[in-house]
């Protein structure tokens, strides 16, 4: 794309956005009585205009019907997370019967352990990548410990920009990556790594916290084993709001692998005989333990319901565009720690900052986006709601500051 540097350049971009209509869909915070540059969505999204009625309506049939709202409510709350699949299985690419929202997403990384992380004397280890995320390093290494295994020798790191092939043997039981790493931004090669790893025999799983909603995802035509994300960032779900998984298509009727069970994962015709066998749902939500939480699920679903409707395809293109634009902005001015390769990288960008006055003048002008020790500033423009202008405000605001 010809870029260019000028505030036409920029009010004819935000003219021409497809996408332009969804901004108004959503809460923008204020600074001073002007919207602020929101650049924070990789780490909370903004509030749809139709998560608050999509609460209220559930607060509504418990008011008026009390019980009866499982199965007499508007969206009967037995049935509400599969309200919630189709569009789900949109986001991340995959079939229905692969995906579930449940639980929180480190829960969701163990249960799925549970499962897929099966470790013998011979094949025990598991690749994280360096510096993931610290509750990735925590599960990964209590999972290794549980199974009484030594993190020290068991865990493999990926240092950064390393190539990950010589890594993976016949030792190596799980390969567990960022989908996008937390800090740097960069896009690993989903597709690849799993290819990879199954050539070796290894069990191949993402965490996509970082990556869905925010990379072109295929989970079920890149055969990836399983994934789990939360839908608070780029999904816009809410302050902890209800995570994501995702069990391949192959394993649906497997009932071999291993899994801690609960009533909401057991056959839907025969939950409420409450019988003593465990007979799982066929899919993902066989992985279900407790009956989720409603008021948790429907902003969620507000929020999947415009990714759906805008769809990830179109969401993807403006990304590319958008953050293109604020790379082609800041070169020469800022060092960036993401790959320079829209391919390798979603929305965010890492700068490395001379100090930290960076980030605080960012936040004087209205900026909200994140401080990382030691000199990281992410700032990630979300196609939904950001536009060329914030982009071209924030780059403004940044080339400006008195070092
Ligand atoms: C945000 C994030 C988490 C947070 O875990 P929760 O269980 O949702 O609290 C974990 N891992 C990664 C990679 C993340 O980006």
């Amino acid at each position: 794309m010809n870029y260019e540097n000028s505030a036409e350049f920029v009010k004819k971009m935000d003219a021409d956005d497809p996408l332009a209509k969804y901004r108004g869909q959503f809460h923008i915070p204020q600074h001073n009585g002007q919207d602020c540059i929101y650049f924070c969505g990789n780490s909370l999204g903004l509030q749809p205009v139709t998560a608050a009625p999509a609460i209220q309506q559930e607060l509504e049939d418990w008011k008026n019907l009390g019980v009866e709202g499982h199965f007499k409510g508007k969206n009967p709350w037995k049935d509400y997370h599969e309200f919630l699949t189709e569009q789900l299985a949109h986001v991340v690419g995959a079939k229905p019967v692969e995906v579930v929202a449940m639980n929180n997403l480190t829960v969701n990384l163990h249960l799925l352990m549970a499962s897929f992380y099966r470790p013998t004397k011979e094949r025990h280890k598991i690749i994280i990548e360096q510096s993931a995320f610290p509750s990735d390093q925590y599960a990964v290494k209590s999972q290794i410990a549980f199974h009484g295994f030594d993190p020290a020798t068991s865990l493999i790191e990926l240092k950064t920009g390393e190539d990950i092939e010589p890594l993976i043997d016949e030792s190596v039981a799980l390969i567990l990556i960022g989908g996008v790493n937390y800090y740097t931004g960069e896009l690993f090669d989903l597709e690849k790594i799993t290819r990879l790893g199954h050539a070796k025999g290894c069990i191949v799983g993402f965490d996509l916290a970082h990556a869905a909603g925010n990379a072109l995802l295929k989970l079920h035509d890149w055969s990836v084993d399983f994934a789990a994300w939360c839908s608070y960032k780029y999904l816009n779900g809410g302050p902890g709001a209800v995570a994501g998984a995702f069990v391949h298509e192959r394993f649906a009727n497997d009932h071999t692998l291993p899994r801690f069970a609960g009533w909401w994962g057991h056959d839907k015709k025969s939950r409420f005989k409450m019988g003593p066998d465990f007979k799982p749902i066929a899919g993902a939500e066989g992985w279900q333990l407790s009956n989720p939480s409603i008021f948790g699920l429907a902003p969620l679903r507000a929020s999947l319901n415009m990714f759906y409707e805008a769809k990830m395809e179109n969401l993807r293109a403006k990304s590319e565009a958008l953050t293109g634009y604020l790379a082609f902005l800041l070169a020469g001015k800022a060092e960036l720690m993401t790959p320079a390769d829209p391919a390798r990288r979603g929305c965010q960008l890492s700068i490395r900052a001379k100090s930290k006055k960076v980030f605080d003048a960012l936040t004087e002008g209205g900026v909200v986006c994140d401080w990382r020790e030691p000199d990281c500033v992410r700032v990630a423009p979300v196609p939904f709601y950001n536009t060329f202008s914030d982009v071209y405000r924030f780059a403004k605001i940044f080339t400006e500051v008195p070092l």
